[in-house]
């Protein structure tokens, strides 16, 4: 594969932008190569800067369930732009979107747009420090919820990639007051209360782990946040940045049934442009300037051609949930299973992790329910998987603690090839 027009713009982006990337975990140095310059999406494909083609498995971390470039939303971006990029003032279309996240999510009564999954969750805790008047959050080790200060503490996504505990220039004061704790272990979570009485405000997670790579709920342990958050007068906020839209329309909540007090979406919800959300019950929401005291802002909150993007792609999966969720599902097992099948044969240890159209294949044989078991991950393997899947046409997410996105555009050919490609990785992976 040749990637020199790649090689020569990335050189040049190193002179001007830190890594060469606007976003760590895009520089490859997890994987190691080079990264492909992208030009062109459709629908399951990348195409890139040399004329290599590649089926997309991580879908712009999220947002393209549907596929790139998904026609109504193109359309719809192309109609908003020609009436101007921004106003900053209110739009119908704000109202619009707003009315779709409602219908898809029942914990949410009211809401708020904003342009990241980062505003998303910083904005949420703060609603909910100032909802109970208290100052602790609890976090999960290997979750990630954006890059505020305060929830970089034992973060997931590109903070595990590179081995980093939390950040640089977050003082020990704010990481001080997030409490990490161990994803699906009951008994910390209810020693940090005892230990911190009535100073937790918030429990915020998400709900299906999806950047320590994919790790599932343990039975019964969603239930028993919700009870102690209620029990303990606490919030429960769901970080369904990346699960919402994507297990199901309602997300996590829809799948185990669980009403959080506070959501956060992102991804999905801008089908692909800058916009996320944080909603809930109206009296936490309600808190919110102007009509509470809780400060937050936004120039491009709102945007017109995000709402646009939003409409059509949430639209559309309102308007034909049951066949994507099911497609979603049938073709996801298809290809995370036969990927699997193919590393038994080739006799390399795989634990494969899926909850709908998101999965990780972790280079273990071990159960893989939290942080700890995830890092136990070889790695190095992974890396040469990735490297080998990349060589064949099959881009995965460059970092074995990312979680795989399958979309709808995706064929059964697609999949076939993509398990043909794992079977001559593994060969390379046992090597
Ligand atoms: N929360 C979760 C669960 C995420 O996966 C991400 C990003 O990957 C974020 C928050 C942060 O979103 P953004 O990158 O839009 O700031």
């Amino acid at each position: 594969m040749k990637l020199t027009r790649s090689r020569t713009l990335q050189q040049r982006a190193e002179k001007l932008l830190p890594g060469g990337v606007d976003s760590p975990v895009r520089a490859f140095r997890a994987v190691g190569g080079e990264p492909p310059f992208v030009v062109h999406g459709e629908g399951a494909f990348l195409w890139d800067e040399d004329g290599n083609r590649y089926i997309d498995y991580f879908g712009s971390w999220g947002p393209m369930i549907l596929g790139h470039a998904f026609p109504p939303a193109v359309e719809a971006i192309q109609q908003a732009a020609g009436r101007s990029a921004s106003f900053g003032a209110s739009t119908a279309a704000e109202g619009d979107l707003a009315e779709l996240v409602v219908k898809a999510f029942p914990s949410i009564e009211k809401l708020r747009f904003v342009s990241s999954g980062t505003e998303a969750t910083m904005s949420a805790i703060r609603l909910a420090r100032a909802f109970t008047g208290r100052k602790y959050v609890i976090k999960f080790e290997g979750c990630y919820h954006g890059h505020s200060d305060g929830l970089l503490v034992k973060a997931g996504s590109g903070v595990a990639t590179f081995g980093i505990p939390g950040s640089a220039g977050v003082p020990e004061e704010i990481a001080g007051l997030t409490l990490a704790l161990p994803f699906n272990d009951i008994d910390a979570v209810q020693a940090a209360f005892a230990k911190y009485k009535n100073q937790i405000a918030c429990i915020i997670l998400e709900p299906v782990v999806g950047n320590a790579g994919t790790i599932a709920p343990a039975e019964g342990y969603l239930e028993a946040l919700r009870a102690i958050t209620t029990l303990e007068g606490s919030l429960l906020i769901f970080d369904e940045v990346m699960t919402g839209f994507r297990l199901a329309l309602g997300g996590a909540q829809e799948l185990y049934r669980i009403l959080p007090d506070l959501t956060t979406l992102g991804k999905i919800v801008g089908g692909g442009l800058p916009c996320a959300a944080f909603g809930g019950r109206a009296e936490i929401i309600n808190m919110l300037a102007p009509l509470g005291p809780v400060y937050q802002a936004g120039t491009l909150s709102g945007n017109p051609l995000a709402m646009a993007a939003g409409i059509a792609t949430v639209g559309h999966l309102i308007a034909h949930r049951a066949e994507v969720y099911s497609q979603l599902e049938s073709m996801s097992e298809a290809v995370a299973e036969g990927v699997a099948v193919e590393a038994a044969k080739a006799g390399v240890a795989l634990t494969t992790n899926r909850v709908g159209a998101m999965w990780t294949w972790f280079f273990t044989a071990e159960p893989v329910t939290d942080f700890a078991t995830a890092a136990a991950s070889d790695t190095a393997a992974f890396a040469r998987f990735h490297r080998a899947m990349l060589e064949q046409g099959v881009w995965l997410p460059c970092s074995q603690y990312e979680a795989v996105f399958l979309s709808t555009a995706h064929t059964i050919e697609n999949l076939e090839q993509t398990i043909q490609a794992a079977k001559a990785a593994f060969a390379a992976v046992a090597e």
